[in-house]
């Protein structure tokens, strides 16, 4: 199955309200009404048989999929996977579930009880975000989480790929899934690609879209299965192509699994600005009150990058700045003036900020 086979016989969908789909056979094809009763062509899915036959016997039992599970269970996974590995968000996602098991729970706290609970998971703006969802959710979706995609769309930190892995894993919706993961089986499997490019682009959304099956629960459970193709077997680094699925099929491997161009390596974390906000914050999560700026003072040996990284946390939001110059989590002690703080003269002799 070529990609040029695949995309002439396709019509792209757009997001849009979940209706039931009504699907029958034409020509060879798969025709299915979907979103707002729009005709859609779907090519026969080839891979969908041998990989959905394979997710049934090795898909992981991950809480946020077992049968019952809430939406909001989905939403905060969703959120949390975005940068952090399952294996991380397992603990964290359970703790949180426990203790905000629906959003107007959450929305009752403070937005830092949520910083404070989202603990070493990274990327703690997530943990904003959840927060202000809640609230969201309670004001305006009566405390549940909306089933469409444009509802979703204006959540806070929920793009193209959350809203549409919500709309299908939640509520069993046929739209494309486009994660990393996928993205990096599909240009194995059938453009021959060692990887996809480095940004998502048109063409791989189109081919997403034409792989999904006709039927909204069948498309959903494709899209979940795939995803976890990536995450088991198909991986970055070392494909398990002997335990695959669907190796026969695949572009990539027939064609003797040729090394694509080399990558960028990622961003040093060790010395960055990303790894001394995480300092300043697990200084400020694991305080009782407030804390005065001589505490933070320790935390980085570099006081240029501290007080850039300090003034950072304060403007997302992160902390707040007291007007008595100590430093808490926002909504858990009274903000008054952010004052920013302070250079020093050390800093401002050295340009170098880091190690
Ligand atoms: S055969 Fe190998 S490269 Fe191809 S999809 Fe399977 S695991 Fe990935």
């Amino acid at each position: 199955m070529t990609t040029e086979r695949i995309q002439s016989h396709t019509v792209s969908m757009q997001d849009g309200p979940a209706a039931p789909a009504k699907t029958r056979r034409l020509g060879g094809r798969d025709m299915t009404t979907a979103g707002r009763g729009r005709i859609v062509s779907v090519v026969t899915n080839g891979y969908a048989a041998p990989v959905l036959r394979w997710y049934a016997g090795h898909a992981r039992d991950l809480p946020w999929r077992r049968p019952g599970a809430s939406a909001w269970s989905v939403l905060v996974s969703e959120i949390m996977l975005q940068q952090t590995p399952v294996v991380r968000v397992l603990p964290a996602h359970t703790a949180w579930l426990q203790r905000w098991p629906a959003p107007p729970a959450l929305a009752a706290a403070a937005p830092g009880d949520a910083v404070r609970q989202w603990g070493r998971l990274g990327y703690p703006r997530r943990a904003l975000w959840l927060h202000a969802t809640a609230r969201i959710l309670t004001d305006e979706h009566g405390g549940q989480v909306p089933a469409s995609v444009h509802d979703l769309r204006a959540l806070p930190g929920v793009g193209g790929y959350t809203a549409a892995a919500v709309a299908s894993f939640a509520f069993g919706q046929r739209h494309a899934v486009l994660d990393t993961n996928v993205r990096r089986v599909l240009a194995r499997l059938v453009r021959g690609e060692q990887q996809p490019p480095r940004t998502a682009s048109a063409a791989e959304a189109r081919l997403a879209e034409a792989l999904l099956p006709a039927a909204p629960g069948r498309a959903a459970r494709w899209s979940v299965a795939i995803m976890e193709l990536g995450a088991l077997v198909c991986t970055a680094t070392s494909p398990d192509c002997a335990n695959c699925p669907v190796a026969r099929q695949c572009s990539w491997r027939r064609a003797g699994s040729p090394a694509g161009p080399a990558r960028r390596a990622k961003p040093r974390y060790a010395g960055s600005d990303r790894e001394c906000r995480g300092r300043l914050l697990a200084v400020l999560r694991e305080a009782a009150g407030p804390v005065p700026a001589e505490r933070l003072g320790p935390v980085w040996p570099h006081p240029e990058q501290r007080d850039r990284a300090l003034r950072a946390l304060v403007a997302d939001g992160l902390a707040a700045a007291l007007a008595d110059g100590t430093y808490a989590l926002p909504g858990t002690a009274e903000a008054g003036t952010a004052p920013a703080p302070p250079a020093s003269a050390e800093a401002a002799a050295s340009p170098e900020c880091g190690p």
